[in-house]
């Protein structure tokens, strides 16, 4: 076993230090032999190095490389040294982090990583948390636990007795509500679209103005980054009026909640103390492996009501934090180790540089495409960049073009009516250089094809003609 693992170790370690320098997204030779792992169930066993070696020589190559420094789609970080470490250590354990006397260090771990980010987010010294697989998840947390709150303060037990007959509860949420939220909310039975929705405006920030009556019965979702803009929603003035009304207010912060960590941005997160419950993920701007998402909820008692798991005898309990109290499943990996070891390595100065840089590089980005003439359809506030090429076909065009190209990869979205190309910036190792290399390339993507020789348009910083059609 040992000489696999070393294996194992080494075959990674080359795949990390390739991510720079090979396509980002896998060219259709990269993925050709995948066909080659797809075969009838054998029949006998085969070599664990066997196993491996089909793995790294036919996977590897068939990946994308989200890990990587010029990944900009979603809102995907990387993995940091320390938390990808962790992470095969971990592996190597095998925890079954779920009951504190099935794993004392991954237990701990989530202790330790609650108290850290709560001081880190600045939330409620009241606040527990919840290590689950993503920010959808965590969504789905928290408005568990507001949906026991709301209606037990009205006598009606709904993990018991479930919705039907019980008193009506009112979801707001603002235009530009993550899909996930309310997809959270359809697996709660609140419905999808039973929402009320606010108006948002140009940067899909819900409008305050616009708020309907708020009550006792209320959930109002908040927003802290929108996942195409980065704005976030007017938190002081929700949570203000959420307070007068007793409603509760759920924060997704999938990836914005982190600005709270960066001196210079932490203002866009004023007020989210006076939130309820906040979902976020580590495996995004926190740059740890997939999957981890936390859900926070500054009523302990109401998510861990909404998580319960039926006491069965042989789960044994302990008078300690138990760690599946607070999350939806039972055995679950241990990601809190991941999370812990990146604070640990960042400390509070170097997640704030992190968030810091990646913000500077967007910014880098806007101002470099808006020097060739191309237009910004967002105030860049933190580390998302949405840029038009022109026509709706035009930027169609030009995101497939920097997608085939390799240097890069970006993806495609419709922002209030718009098309545009979104660029996320949220990977540890992304550099100065990554951003202008992968400027030259969206700017060749844009271009026409050169017209004679000695005019190789590839990396010359020349206006962008959008008006032109792309390659
Ligand atoms: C990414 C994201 C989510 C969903 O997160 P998952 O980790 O994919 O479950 C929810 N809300 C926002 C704002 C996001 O950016």
């Amino acid at each position: 076993m040992t000489d696999l693992l070393h294996d194992a170790a080494e075959r990674g370690a080359r795949y990390v230090a390739g991510l720079a320098s090979r396509p980002v997204a896998p060219t259709p030779a990269m993925t050709a032999r995948l066909a080659e792992l797809d075969h009838p169930l054998p029949s006998d066993p085969t070599e664990p190095a066997e196993v491996l070696r089909l793995l790294d020589e036919i996977g590897s190559s068939a990946t994308v490389a989200t890990a990587g420094p010029r990944y900009f789609g979603l809102v995907t970080g990387g993995s940091l040294p320390a938390a990808l470490a962790a992470n095969w250590l971990a592996g190597a354990w095998d925890q079954n982090a779920g009951l504190l006397v099935s794993s004392p260090v991954a237990a701990r771990l989530e202790e330790v990583a609650t108290g850290w980010l709560r001081e880190l987010l600045g939330l409620p010294a009241e606040t527990e948390a919840g290590f689950v697989t993503g920010a959808t998840m965590a969504n789905f947390c928290g408005l568990a636990a507001a949906r026991h709150l709301l209606l037990e303060r009205q006598g009606w037990d709904v993990e018991s007795d479930g919705l039907f007959g019980a008193p009506p509860l009112t979801v707001v949420v603002g235009d530009e509500v993550h899909t996930s939220v309310l997809k959270a909310l359809s697996l709660l039975g609140l419905g999808r679209d039973r929402v009320v929705r606010v108006p948002a405006d140009g940067q899909g920030r819900l409008r305050a103005d616009r708020l309907p009556p708020l009550g006792p019965a209320t959930v109002v979702c908040a927003q802290a980054g929108n996942v195409n803009t980065g704005a976030f929603d007017p938190l002081p003035e929700i949570c203000e009026r959420a307070r007068e009304a007793a409603a509760w207010v759920h924060v997704d912060g999938a990836f914005g909640l982190w600005a709270a960590a960066a001196p210079a941005r932490a203002h866009l997160t004023a007020g989210i103390a006076g939130a309820d419950s906040w979902a976020t993920d580590a495996h995004k701007w926190l740059n740890v492996p997939y999957d981890s998402g936390i859900t926070f909820c500054r009523h302990p008692a109401a998510l861990s009501a909404a998580m319960t798991l039926h006491r069965a005898a042989y789960l044994i309990q302990s008078e300690r934090r138990e760690p599946y109290v607070y999350t939806p499943e039972a055995s679950r990996r241990a990601r809190g180790i991941e999370v812990w070891a990146a604070l640990r390595s960042l400390g509070r100065s170097g997640v704030g540089a992190l968030v810091e840089r990646t913000c500077r590089l967007a910014r880098r980005f806007a101002d470099q495409l808006e020097a060739a003439g191309l237009e910004i359809l967002n105030e860049v506030v933190l580390n998302q960049v949405m840029v038009s090429f022109g026509t709706p076909e035009q930027t169609t065009r030009v995101i497939a073009a920097v997608q085939e190209d390799g240097t890069c990869w970006c993806g495609g979205t419709v922002w209030q009516g718009r098309t545009a190309m979104r660029i996320s910036v949220s990977n540890w190792a992304t550099t100065e250089a990554d951003v202008d290399a992968s400027v030259a390339a969206m700017l060749q993507a844009a271009a026409p094809i050169p017209a004679g020789p000695g005019r190789s348009g590839a990396l010359s910083p020349g206006p962008a003609r959008p008006s032109r059609p792309a390659r």
